[in-house]
């Protein structure tokens, strides 16, 4: 029997034994037919504005994917995951023996440091061997931060650019071969839809020459905006996007484009393009488009500056095996 005509028997006999490993107090998963996050709180579950942030995001990105990941099996009854293995934040959560369908996300809101430090992080912790994509991430964050972003308006747009990240934007483009010139000035996004996108639908034929999406490289910023490792190589490039929402810094106003759902698409992902936001690639600042390497791109209004995301730390394969991703 050929290679092809084993491996849906070889994932079928996966799950059944997936199956057969559920004891009864394991939950089952949430849903068969369709995508589904499902959000956890670690400590108590904030109200208000900020539970509703976190609600409204998870149904968004429910909406968007189409596709029902393969099922996965997370830790077992000999050796049950610690979620502090992904973030030491993550204290005081049982371990975790349980197949995941289709993705699990631990969220923590808490005082950390006021308003302004430390906002928080967010990313996927584990994801599958099998296709790539994440089983389970983290969102913790900074209760002060949160309720100051809801007063700015803000506060929807920063938990659902941090749930992307959990999904994969930025987190996943390396591991899915889809980043080029990592750390270098050139670093871009290859994924061709995402690059179609921005050049057909947004008006950016210059912005996305080659077939290609810029990441940022902090390179061309005002140097008031902080920009570092982790806010490098995974995020749009501000300088050229500017109100994008997976650019590395926020606006009042931050459309979730064709392009960041087809980047979506590029990562393995069905996505559904409906609700997508309008969005055009702006003019690039005349002091840019010089050709100065050291010209920089300033502001209209004060930004939120995001933290680098949370990078996979694990993967686990069809039959449940986790390994640990070598940092690099
Ligand atoms: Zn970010």
């Amino acid at each position: 029997m050929s290679v092809r005509r084993l491996r849906p028997l070889m994932r079928l006999g996966a799950l059944l034994l997936l199956g057969a490993c559920r004891d009864a107090t394991s939950p089952a998963p949430a849903n068969e037919t369709t995508f589904d996050i499902e959000l956890r709180w670690v400590g108590s579950k904030p109200t208000g504005a900020v539970a509703a942030a976190f609600d409204a995001a998870a149904a968004r990105i429910d909406q968007i994917i189409l596709n029902d990941l393969q099922a996965a099996k997370v830790g077992s009854k000999e050796a049950p995951f610690d979620l502090t293995k992904c973030s030491a934040s993550m204290t005081g959560t049982a371990a975790l023996d349980e197949i995941v369908d289709d993705l699990v996300i631990y969220a923590k809101v808490e005082a950390i440091d006021g308003v302004g430090k430390t906002l928080g992080s967010a990313g996927p912790c584990l994801t599958r061997v099998t296709g790539g994509l994440t089983v389970l991430g983290i969102m913790r964050f900074d209760s002060a931060d949160l309720t100051d972003l809801a007063n700015k308006g803000r506060l929807n747009a920063v938990v659902l650019h941090e749930m992307l990240h959990v999904v994969g934007i930025g987190t996943l483009w390396r591991r899915k071969g889809i980043l080029a010139d990592s750390g270098l000035a050139t670093v871009r996004v290859t994924g061709p839809l995402a690059a179609s996108a921005c050049v057909n639908d947004h008006g950016g034929s210059t912005a996305c020459p080659g077939g290609a999406v810029p990441a940022e490289n902090c390179l061309n910023l005002d140097p008031a905006l902080t920009c570092g490792a982790g806010t490098i190589d995974s995020h749009w490039k501000e300088s050229v996007f500017q109100g994008e929402l997976m650019t590395g810094y926020l606006q009042t106003n931050n459309p979730l484009s064709k392009m960041t759902l087809q980047a979506l698409a590029d990562l393995g992902y069905i996505v559904s393009l409906t609700s997508a936001e309008p969005y055009t690639v702006p003019a690039p600042p005349a002091a840019l488009t010089s050709g100065a390497s050291a010209a920089v791109w300033t502001p209209a209004e004060a930004l939120t500056i995001l933290g680098p995301p949370l990078a996979p730390r694990f993967v686990v394969d069809d039959l449940g095996r986790m390994s640990p991703i070598r940092s690099r």
